[in-house]
C-alpha cells in the first residue's frame, strides 16, 4: 500500500511571535492542534486562521488531491 503523500512533506512552520521556522512532518501536523515554538509560543497549526494553520490547510488540500489522482492513474 502506498504511503499518503502528506507523509512524505516536511513544512516550516512560521512562529507569529519570533517568526522562527520549525521543521515538521506534514502528516504529523494534521494530527496536532498547536505545536511549541523554540521560543514557548504555542502555533496553531489545525485551529484558527493564522499563518500556520492556513499553510497546513493549503498543503493538506494539495496533498490530498495528489493521493486522489495517484490512485486513479494507478
Ligand atoms: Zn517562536
Amino acid at each position: 500500500m502506498p504511503g499518503k503523500m502528506s507523509e512524505s512533506v516536511s513544512l516550516g512552520v512560521p512562529c507569529p511571535e519570533c517568526g522562527e521556522k520549525t521543521e515538521k512532518n506534514l502528516a504529523w501536523l494534521e494530527a496536532q492542534t498547536a505545536i511549541t515554538c523554540r521560543c514557548g509560543s504555542l502555533i496553531p497549526v489545525t485551529v484558527g486562521d493564522g499563518e500556520a494553520a492556513m499553510m497546513v490547510k493549503k498543503f493538506s488540500d494539495v496533498c490530498r488531491q495528489l493521493d486522489r489522482h495517484g490512485r486513479k492513474l494507478g
